[in-house]
């Protein structure tokens, strides 16, 4: 097995160009456990580590953040658990503190596991993923539309993500993610929701309860109609019901060893309600603090 190390962005997109069959590896805590298990057995390896322009995150002049597919969780939750609180509620729920040291979000997406704990947030946040090939340049590509399949992405085989890009949030933001334990887990299913009041907005996202993490867009509709945007009243136990109705027919979740389709359907609602519940909480908090 090779082992490719670029020390550029253009010498690492040069190598996936050359070598479309290499792995890129970054914190390496999927890549690694899949080579010493045997599960795949890659020609080349392609390590990002020295890539600085993966390792770093900053706004951009439209007042987005840009975050290298190289920042680990730990840095998520240190450095933008203000900016991107789902992200980083997200990130907290990943492992343990050596896979948040060493895992990274670009990672995440490049496995593309329907489990993966940031694609709910990131989908929930509107995200856009950042592409890039040494043929094509680069390509913007929304989180909605990254997910193909079980572990299958838009990922072209000669690109390398290079960073995603979201909007700091606008309002409450939260992760709720349901284990067969509190920790070390992948999720029996997980849900995110963004709150952006001022847009009357809602964002979701659902994990581990179909082929791809979704999103929930009749329950985001629901929302953005008949959420009373001003704050002034608590949720109606109606509008709450209807929501985790409209959440769980989003998903399509299988029977396997962490759940069954019925018991991920009916977790999919119960915490699409909770975290549509703290979120709403946060807002009038807020919403009374500042009358
Ligand atoms: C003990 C343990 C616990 C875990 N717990 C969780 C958990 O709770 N939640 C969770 O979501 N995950 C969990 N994981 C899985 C893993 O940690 C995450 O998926 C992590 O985000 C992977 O990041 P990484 O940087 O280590 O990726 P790597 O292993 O380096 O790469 C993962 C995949 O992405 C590709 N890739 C990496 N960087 C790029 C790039 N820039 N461009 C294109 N492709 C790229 C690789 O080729 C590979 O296919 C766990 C893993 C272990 C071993």
């Amino acid at each position: 097995m090779d082992f490719l190390r670029p020390t550029t962005w253009s010498e690492a997109l040069a190598a996936k160009a050359e070598t479309p069959e290499a792995v890129p590896i970054q914190g390496g805590t999927d890549v690694m456990v899949e080579i010493n298990f045997d599960v795949r057995r890659p020609v080349a390896l392609i390590d990002l580590n020295q890539v600085a322009e993966l390792g770093d995150w900053e706004p951009m002049a439209d007042g987005r953040l840009r975050v290298g597919a190289g920042v680990s969780y730990t840095r998520v939750i240190a450095e933008l658990g203000d900016k991107l609180p789902g992200l980083a509620q997200a990130s907290r729920t990943v492992g343990s503190p050596q896979i948040r040291n060493r895992g990274s979000v670009g990672g995440n997406l490049g496995a593309a596991s329907p489990a993966g704990d940031s694609h709910p947030p990131l989908l929930a946040g509107d995200a856009v993923i950042e592409v890039e090939s040494a043929a094509r340049g680069t390509r913007m590509i929304p989180a909605a539309e990254f997910y193909l399949g079980v572990k299958r992405s838009a990922l072209e085989p000669d690109e390398l993500i290079r960073a995603f890009v979201m909007s700091p949030a606008a309002g409450p933001q939260y992760f709720s993610k349901v284990g067969t334990r509190n920790a070390m887990v992948i999720a029996v299913c997980s849900f995110a929701i963004a709150l952006d009041p001022a847009g009357r907005r809602a964002g979701t996202g659902i994990g581990s309860a179909a082929p791809t993490p979704r999103r929930a867009v009749a329950a985001e509709e629901f929302l953005a109609a008949e959420l009373d945007w001003t704050g002034s009243a608590p949720l109606g136990t109606t509008l709450l019901a209807r929501f985790g109705e409209l959440a769980a027919q989003a998903a399509s979740p299988i029977d396997d060893v962490r759940g069954t389709a019925g018991y991920r359907r009916h977790a999919v609602s119960v915490m699409a309600r909770r975290t549509l519940t703290w979120a709403w909480n946060d807002y009038r908090e807020k919403a009374a603090a500042c009358a």
